[in-house]
């Protein structure tokens, strides 16, 4: 951070937002709930206003009050060669100048789809949607509409979107705000969700021993990290697998952090298990509104025009969205040490931050998958929401707030996952960790 936090009129206890931020603030809270066009920006859990943010170069954000951070929100996951990437915009520049939407096919679709099956081994057709919450809703329609069952099991902490199927125990804002079971969700399509404990196989036989021949799918973050990072246990995936081959269930992967993430070829590549339909997001759209849902070729024929299962979109394969995503899918292909690259930073911050912990005598659980990290304020190990729940957020809040206080950007909530980009170096790993020796030193 390059200046020092003003003391305006009406400013918030505990503000770190500078005098821009805090004035765009109230002139939002005027027209947008909250501000905000998504809940978890409001930094709610953190206290303190949400910084306005006006650039991006790199791992950094600048703030409309001209102060920069180290990132690792990343967009909350799509930045995997960090903001304003030179390929991505010149790719959304050149494709804006032939026309920003037609609503009808084009070449770059094709390609954009091409590629993503040549890169997700279990994806032979793709449909590309505009946002993962629309992926997800259609992924679960397409298994409901095949299988010819209503019921699904979801894991207590996962989020996949904010379809009305999935506010139930989930995870990421609904949970960082309380809200995990959201109002306004019919009754009748809450009883079609099931919650399992994620790394339990026990709690999902309990589901098919109760629910056997209605169960049309299970949907699971293969990582989860909508409860902040908890990676699956030695044999959880799998163990889904061959439950979903008994009980001729569809697994689901909801690959929309982990997609392109964690590997090319994302979970489904790095714990060698296969899903039957994939969700992706984030990655995928290289920070536009894309995502998208595939499988075989044989499920996938079920979607309309080709079969009964509907499902559309006004601004799917929208020019610049594709344009974004094929540029960044092409430098995933040819970035030969990408994720070498992500992993041994990834483990230069979790060794360095482990390290912290153990000097000041505290058993947080940092956890990590590649580049994909998380500090949980408990003692012990985290397997599930039913530990994750047991964190200080006090002390969370306290730790974000010392961290971005020394311009370093983490995810404003326990619940959330944080991202280190191609664009970050050793140098940017070793500051962070400078800043969070001294923040641990203080909570
Ligand atoms: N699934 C997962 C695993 C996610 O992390 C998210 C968003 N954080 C979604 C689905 C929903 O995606 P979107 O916000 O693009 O609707």
């Amino acid at each position: 951070m390059t200046d020092s936090a003003g003391n305006g009129e009406g400013v918030r206890p505990n503000s770190l937002a500078g005098d821009k931020s805090r004035a765009l603030l109230q002139r939002a809270e005027r027209v947008i709930p909250g501000g905000v066009n998504s809940p978890v920006r409001a930094f709610r859990a953190v206290g303190g206003d949400p910084l306005f943010l006006a650039r991006g170069e790199g791992a950094h954000v600048i703030d409309v009050d001209g102060r920069k951070y180290l990132d690792f929100v990343g967009s909350w996951g799509p930045l995997l060669f960090g903001h304003a990437d030179p390929d991505v915009i010149a790719a959304v520049t050149r494709a804006a100048s032939a026309g920003v939407s037609f609503g009808a096919p084009t070449e770059a679709e094709v390609e954009l789809a091409e590629t993503i099956v040549r890169l997700v081994p279990q994806i032979q057709q793709v449909r590309l949607v505009s946002s993962g919450t629309e992926a997800c809703m259609s992924a679960v329609r397409l298994a409901r509409g095949a299988a010819s069952r209503d019921k699904i099991i979801k894991f207590a902490g996962c989020y996949h979107g904010h379809g009305d199927s999935f506010l139930i125990k989930a995870g990421s804002g609904a949970a960082t705000l309380g809200l995990p079971d959201s109002p306004g969700v019919p009754t009748g399509v809450a009883m079609d969700t099931l919650v399992a404990r994620y790394n339990d196989l026990d709690s999902v036989e309990a589901m098919f021993d109760r629910y056997a021949d209605e169960i049309a799918a299970i949907i699971v973050e293969p990582v989860a990290g909508n409860m902040g990072c908890v990676p699956p246990e030695r044999g959880f995936l799998q163990g889904l697998r061959a439950i979903c081959d008994r009980e001729k269930t569809l697994l689901i992967f909801d690959e929309v952090m982990t997609g392109f993430r964690v590997a090319q070829g994302g979970a489904q590549e790095l714990y060698t298990v296969r899903a039957d339909l994939t969700v992706l997001g984030k990655i995928v759209g290289g920070g536009l509104p894309l995502a998208a849902y595939g499988g075989s070729a044989e499920l996938m024929a079920r979607i309309a025009p080709e079969g009964p299962i509907y499902q559309a979109g006004t601004l799917s394969g929208n020019p610049l969205a594709t344009a974004a995503a094929l540029a960044t899918l092409r430098k995933v292909e040819q970035t030969r040490d990408l994720y070498p690259r992500l992993e041994a930073l990834g483990r230069r911050w979790n060794d360095g931050l482990t390290a912290l912990l153990r000097a000041r005598g505290r058993d947080y659980a940092a956890t990590r998958v590649g580049s994909f990290i998380s500090l949980f304020f408990k003692s012990g190990p985290v397997r599930s929401w039913d530990d994750v729940r047991r964190c200080d957020l006090d002390l969370f809040a306290r730790w974000f707030r010392g961290m971005l206080a020394r311009g370093v950007y983490f995810a404003p909530s326990q619940y959330e996952t944080n991202f280190i980009s191609y664009a970050h170096t050793e140098a940017d790993i070793d500051l962070a960790l400078a800043a969070a020796s001294e923040v641990l030193a203080e909570v």
